[in-house]
């Protein structure tokens, strides 16, 4: 077979073969395989004039196709069955070859098989696609791992397939081994408290204000043409409209309230947690979809007691609404900067040199949380690299500082009728944290002093110390 292949992709299934539409469409020549032969024949059956394809039945027909370095994407479910595809063609690759991840794999395994298979001279290139299925095809955002030389030969091929956002592509080198499977990540978590945010928004909406879901998506069509503007903003007015065709009720009332999820937000407040980066509106909007599928417990006390809920004016409702929006934009750019904060915190703990500006600018296109405010947090961090918050950009600061009262209002509201917005408080405590003067930890050091010995620190004056306790009376 001759070696004509640009690149080469194993693993056809959604996301597979939809990459390799997007790379054959953008004039490369893709050698396409899959563990089962069937899912290769159907793809050139159905797409084979899209571009060109070169079907191969077998590893070795696979990599006999591909133009050296060879290039080789893998996009296969994480875990064993990465490993598994790894272990089939690293033996039959060469020095300077590359094998490109573009499943959602952990950034610790990453690292494992970079530094596994650098050691035979072979690139791995973990890299995070967003999208889905249709940026697959149409484009997604990109966020690429593994070494500079090999984001030199890889890069291009990248942004050409990307999204483009005014010209420019969604694709970046991140940073080595695992960053980009790392930022994907915190994509993936970053788009889990953003959905949540919208989702207790539509609650407030709803049983606040007592809007219907129709009105609900007239409100965040509004929205989505402000400063709101972004893709879960604008499908989940499509949501709400929507009616079930078989009952007419509204979809949202037909669908079981219990959440699923495929693992990449409890990974991100997982590493959270060992990074000791309190990404808190991430981890409240995880363990609400944990909380949601625990029907027999929420079986077991539903109809407790909770708060009063006063129905409100027409004119209160409009007033409660714009409150709403400043409570989910203050607490989104919350929940982005704690993502953003939790990738510099990794950075420093694993070398990485990544630009949160170039990952902000990658994320304005083809990724599920595109947001038009990411053009400007790309700003922010290209005007100043070393910032450490959003809050500590002028306009950031600005806008947070008007949504103060309405912030407010709006989780004292849910509290006081009993509406839990888990992650509205979690974004709003945070924000507390930051701004607080004193925290009591101080009381807390002084409690682990008491029972552990463990000494603490003083404000007037250097040093560890330890009291002597007096035992309790
Ligand atoms: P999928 O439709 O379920 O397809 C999985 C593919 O993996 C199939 O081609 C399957 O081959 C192959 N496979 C599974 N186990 C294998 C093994 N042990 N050896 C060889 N091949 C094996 O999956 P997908 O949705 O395209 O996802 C692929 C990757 O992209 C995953 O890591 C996923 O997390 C990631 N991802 C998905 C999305 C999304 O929206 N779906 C978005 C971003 C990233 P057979 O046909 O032989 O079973």
């Amino acid at each position: 077979m001759n070696a004509t292949a640009a690149i080469g992709v194993t693993g056809l299934g959604v996301m597979g073969r939809n990459l390799a539409r997007n790379f054959a469409r953008n004039g490369y020549t893709v050698a396409v395989h899959n563990r089962s032969a069937s899912r290769t024949r159907a793809l050139i059956e159905v797409y084979g004039d899209e571009g060109a394809f070169v079907p191969a039945e077998t590893a070795e027909e696979f990599v006999a196709a591909l133009e050296r370095p060879r290039r080789l994407m893998i996009m296969v479910q994480a875990g064993a069955a990465t490993d598994a595809v790894i272990d089939e063609f690293a033996p039959l690759l060469e020095p300077g070859d590359m094998i490109i991840d573009g499943g959602n794999a952990h950034y610790s395994d990453t690292r494992r098989r970079e530094a596994a298979l650098r050691e035979r001279g072979l690139h791995f290139v973990g890299t995070g696609v967003s999208g889905g299925e249709e940026g697959a095809l149409e484009g997604p955002s990109i966020m690429v791992g593994g070494s500079a030389e090999a984001y030199d030969v890889l890069g291009p091929m990248f942004e050409k397939i990307s999204a483009k956002v005014d010209g420019e592509p969604c694709a970046a080198h991140i940073g080595s081994d695992g960053a980009g499977h790392f930022v994907k990540m915190v994509h993936n978590g970053i788009e889990y408290a953003d959905m949540q945010l919208i989702a207790e928004a539509y609650d407030l909406l709803r049983q606040v204000a007592g809007y219907t879901p129709a009105e609900i998506a007239n409100v965040f069509r509004g929205w989505n043409r402000g400063r709101l503007g972004s893709y879960l903003v604008e499908i989940t007015a499509e949501v709400l409209a929507h009616t079930d065709a078989e009952t007419g009720a509204p979809f949202v009332d037909i669908v079981a309230d219990a959440a699923g999820q495929k693992g990449t937000g409890r990974w991100t407040v997982q590493t959270a947690l060992d990074l000791a980066s309190p990404v808190t509106a991430i981890a409240q909007a995880t363990f609400a979809r944990a909380a949601s599928g625990q029907s027999e417990l929420r079986a077991a006390y539903a109809g407790l007691p909770g708060g009063t809920r006063p129905p409100l004016s027409r004119t209160e409702a409009e007033r409660f609404t714009s409150q709403v929006e400043h409570a989910l934009y203050a607490s989104k750019v919350i929940a982005y900067d704690q993502g953003l904060k939790m990738i510099q915190d990794a950075a420093a703990e694993y070398g990485w040199k990544i630009d949160l500006g170039t990952v902000a600018r990658i994320w304005r296109g083809g990724c599920i949380i595109r947001a038009s405010f990411l053009d400007r947090i790309r700003a922010a961090y290209a005007a100043d690299r070393e910032l450490v918050s959003l809050l500590g950009e002028m306009e950031f600061a600005m806008e947070i500082t008007d949504a103060q009262v309405p912030w407010r209002e709006t989780v004292a509201s849910a509290a006081r009728r009993g509406i839990p917005v888990p992650a509205f408080s979690a974004a709003l405590a945070h924000y507390d944290t930051l701004r607080a003067d004193r925290l009591p930890a101080a009381l807390l050091q002084g409690q682990r002093d008491y029972f552990g010995a463990h000494t603490y620190l003083r404000t007037d004056r250097p040093g560890a110390f330890h009291t002597h306790w007096a035992a309790p009376a």
